[in-house]
């Protein structure tokens, strides 16, 4: 369980705070009323870090942020509380290297608070990579996102950036100087969006101050945003948050449009999409790969028999079922009761052997769903690649799918064999 560390003085804002994180939050607070109790309680916990501190600025035994500066000092990210910031507070609390800060104004202020060390939370499971070649510049950069919880990599050169790519597939941001000796900032975004697996990777260009023409050309290049020297802390941190949230709800809806709504297992677009990648490498390899169509028997009787919410149950069990013995392959549901599996790797015979164990074990086994203990039978049409296109592979499962209900159903047809 993470915990935050709340250090405010207010009932009324610590009653707000405490009934948000149960309604809203998996996250918990210990709450300090005051200095004493804050220093208390870090006492108590050091050998388990707090996740963040959100820190009141003005509290009866810390009238001057004297808080903010126990929670940075033990290094905990720490945001702000404060009743209203002049622009020379704020200048020097963001100076402290705090988060952020929030101006109590609303329930939507402390929402806004719990979003924040959610954010945190989240950014722990990140990396950015930091490409830059001045030293001071790169720490203070470093500096700047490991205070927001992120992972860094750092890279000296557009060259060793490239590399340090091949090393850290998990790099989800990019910030990239422009000056650099060799490759350019621009260049290597260039590079870098020219490989198709690096569509998913933001970049963040860091351009020079007066010369507006660079901003464009990263954009041009691929970049997803970019940044002008000198810019603050604040301005920053705004653009790093601002990009990986966008970048993650893109991935959200990506996730959504290549998932089966009722299954949960990949749909049919999702199939296409990987299975093509997958066909052009075992036919540029010669590695083997073979096709599979499953279709359910005389589904159309269960939903007759017990109902549509039945059939649904089964198909999702059924897939359950499929995802979790076939979890090497590639699969999907690519139709009403009809999925697909892409096996790579294995031989014809062994890819037969494979599927008819599953035959014979989904024919003995009973499904129950909440009204009926079925049980189902299923045909199957495989296929083996012979540097055939997607749409022949596909073409010729079905054909083979189609023949094993001709022959009585319960089986596997294929002809290669
Ligand atoms: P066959 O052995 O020839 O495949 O017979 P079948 O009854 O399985 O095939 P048919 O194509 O005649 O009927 C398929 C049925 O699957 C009809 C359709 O209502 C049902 N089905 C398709 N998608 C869903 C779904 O999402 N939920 C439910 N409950 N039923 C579905
Ligand atoms: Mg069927
Ligand atoms: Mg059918």
């Amino acid at each position: 369980m993470r915990k935050f560390l709340l250090i405010e003085d207010s009932p009324l804002v610590v009653k707000i705070m405490r009934h948000l994180l149960k309604e809203t939050s998996h996250l918990q607070c210990d709450v300090a009323n005051s200095l004493a109790e804050a220093q208390q309680f870090l006492r108590n916990r050091k050998e388990h870090r707090y996740l963040a501190a959100v820190v009141d600025l003005n509290l009866p035994d810390a009238p001057n942020g004297e808080a903010v500066d126990l929670t940075l000092a033990l290094k905990i990210p720490t945001l702000v509380l404060t009743g209203s910031m002049e622009q020379h507070i704020r200048d020097a609390m963001l100076e402290k290297h705090i988060v952020d800060y929030i101006i109590k104004e609303s329930r939507y202020s402390y929402e806004s608070a719990i979003h924040m060390v959610e954010r945190l939370e989240k950014n722990e499971t990140l990396t950015v990579m930091v490409v830059d070649d001045s030293l001071t510049s790169r720490n203070l950069t470093r500096a700047l996102l490991e205070r927001q919880r992120l992972n860094v990599v750092e890279a000296i050169s557009g060259e060793e950036a490239l590399e340090q790519l091949q090393k850290h597939p998990e790099v989800m941001l990019m910030i990239v100087d422009y000056n650099m000796p060799g490759m350019n900032g621009i260049e290597l975004v260039r590079n870098i969006r020219r490989d198709a697996n690096k569509n998913n990777l933001v970049i963040i260009g860091i351009s020079n101050h007066g010369n507006g023409g660079l901003s464009a050309q990263f954009i041009k290049n691929g970049a997803n945003d970019f940044l002008t020297k000198p810019y603050s802390n604040e301005e920053f941190n705004c653009r790093i948050i601002h990009n990986i949230e966008n970048h993650e709800n893109i991935q959200e809806i990506k996730q959504l449009a290549y998932t089966d709504y009722l299954t949960q297992i990949p749909n049919r677009l999702s199939f296409y999409e990987q299975a093509q990648n997958a066909l052009e490498n075992a036919n540029q390899n010669g590695t083997s790969l073979c096709m599979a169509m499953i279709d359910i028997d005389y589904f159309k009787k269960i939903n007759d028999d017990y109902g549509h919410e039945a059939g649904d149950a089964v198909l999702k069990e059924f897939s359950a079922i499929l995802s979790h013995t076939f979890n090497r392959f590639l699969i999907a549901r690519t139709g009403g009761e009809e999925f697909s599996i892409l096996l790579s790797g294995l031989s014809l015979d062994k890819t037969y052997r494979l599927l008819e164990d599953f035959r014979a074990v989904l024919e003995d086994q009973i499904i129950t769903v909440t009204n009926a203990s079925v049980s189902i039978t299923i045909s199957i049409g495989l296929v083996e690649n012979n540097n055939y296109t997607l749409e022949q592979l596909m073409r010729d499962a079905d054909h083979q799918l189609h023949a094993a209900k001709d022959h009585g159903r319960n089986q596997i047809c294929c002809d290669q064999l």
